[in-house]
């Protein structure tokens, strides 16, 4: 079989059209979001109905994480470019306009990609057009999250959600938020589910928000549920405790979201790439791609090399979602892109601040914002030690427990 390395030439037009509008629409914003954090970007509504037009009318997948499926298609043997490939590619340039207002773009959350990853057909048309954040970490469980301490007990035809989550992306303003919460603490990982609970619903509160480092346009919100109510079925999947399956209901969801932030970290890592080799030109650097980075300036090479630092973490990135796409099992390769590309991200943007100097690292250009921005890009969705644990325990074939 040959390998093509460029993009699918059915998903181009797609690519373009995402990259035109983080050009125009995003770019243009991005300062001012920085600045004023915990501002709602008005301007993201036209864009989520335009999003939403071309969704209905089935030109586009959606540029953000909502658009990560199953395909529920029975395997025929042939290899399809699909959904996946379509949505990280589209992230990757929304993300070269700007990560904070791709995050808080209206009903394309991390929650959207619960939904379709573990929500049963009937779930996915019932929830599926609300904008939904994800709640997974507390207080006391980050990286840990088979250690989760929301409960949902079961009473009659509901359940009833007591907890606290904290760091929620988008949880001030979404419609909905998809929230972790065990069924038995004393199960442990298989006892764990995640249930839709919508805004409005009595005993969810959101308490505060968080200022952060970077991704400024993007809401964090502390969200407390005290005897929240929901019914039965909003429990997304499966309510049986298997215990062969361990945490598999809901780490699905991750199979999904790992490639579409190692999309974040790619496109911000572009953003900064495209930049930096304007500013160089523009100072006299030229690189020359034909010859060996040892024979160029110092800046040069440098620049070659975080380019191809850049290319391994994108084809990672976009083997993630082909085998998403193929009906293929991709969760080692979903926490290979993650990892490479969130520590891609941070490295390539602050080491363009360096080699821009004072120019990099002044806020009359976006490098030193994209170098606080793609920091989240290493944390969130399981941090870049997590990732690592998780890919050393699929190689070494070692379960949870026989390496910590
Ligand atoms: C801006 C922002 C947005 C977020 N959005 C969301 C969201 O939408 N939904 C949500 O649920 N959460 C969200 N989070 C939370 C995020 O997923 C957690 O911060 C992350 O999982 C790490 O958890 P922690 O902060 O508790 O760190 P800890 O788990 O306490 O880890 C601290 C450090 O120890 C390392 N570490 C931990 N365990 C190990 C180990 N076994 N081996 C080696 N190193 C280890 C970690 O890698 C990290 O470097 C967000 C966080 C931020 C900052």
């Amino acid at each position: 079989m040959t390998i093509s390395l460029d993009d699918p030439k059915r998903l181009v037009g797609l690519r373009d059209q995402a990259h035109q509008v983080a050009m125009n629409m995003l770019r243009p914003i991005s300062r001012t979001y920085d600045r004023a954090e915990h501002d709602y970007p008005q301007e993201l509504d036209l864009l989520a109905a335009m999003i939403d037009g071309l969704s209905a009318s089935g030109a586009s997948n959606g540029a953000g994480a909502a658009g990560v499926k199953r395909d529920d298609r029975e395997d025929d043997g042939r290899v399809r470019n699909g959904a996946n490939l379509a949505s990280v590619l589209g992230i990757a340039e929304m993300c070269w306009g700007d990560v904070g207002l791709l995050l808080s773009l209206p009903r394309q959350g991390l929650g959207n990609s619960a939904i379709a990853s573990v929500g049963t057909p009937e779930q996915q048309e019932r929830f599926g057009h609300l904008w939904a954040s994800m709640a997974i970490t507390e207080p006391d469980t980050g990286s840990d999250s088979a250690r989760i301490r929301t409960t949902a007990v079961r009473d009659g035809e509901e359940y009833v959600l007591n907890g606290e989550k904290i760091f929620v992306t988008a949880g001030e303003r979404s419609e909905a938020v998809v929230v972790w919460a065990t069924l038995d603490k004393e199960l442990g990982r298989p006892a764990i589910k995640s249930f839709v609970v919508p805004k409005g619903t009595p005993g969810l509160t959101v308490e505060r928000l968080e200022r952060k480092l970077g991704i400024k346009a993007s809401d964090t919100a502390t969200i407390r549920l005290e005897n929240c109510r929901v019914p039965a079925d909003n429990l997304l999947g499966s309510a049986e405790i298997d215990h062969g399956q361990g945490f598999a209901g809901a780490m699905a969801t991750f199979d999904n979201t790992r490639p579409l932030v190692a999309a974040m970290a790619v496109g911000c890592a572009k953003a900064a790439l495209d930049l930096t080799r304007d500013l160089l030109a523009r100072a006299g650097v030229s690189v020359d791609y034909d010859r060996p980075a040892v024979g160029q300036s110092a800046a040069a090479a440098k620049l070659l090399q975080m380019e191809a630092d850049w290319e391994a973490a994108r084809l990672l990135m976009l083997q993630a979602a082909w085998l998403a796409d193929n009906r293929r099992p991709n969760a080692t390769e979903a926490s290979m892109a993650k990892a490479k590309a969130g520590r891609m991200a941070s490295d390539v943007t602050l080491s363009c601040v360096e080699l821009c100097g004072s120019v990099g690292y002044g806020e009359g250009e976006l490098l030193e914002k994209w170098a606080r921005d793609s920091k989240i890009l290493d944390i969130f969705e399981g941090t870049q030690q997590i990732q690592q644990l998780i890919i050393a325990r699929r190689v070494l074939g070692l379960s949870s427990a026989e390496l910590r």
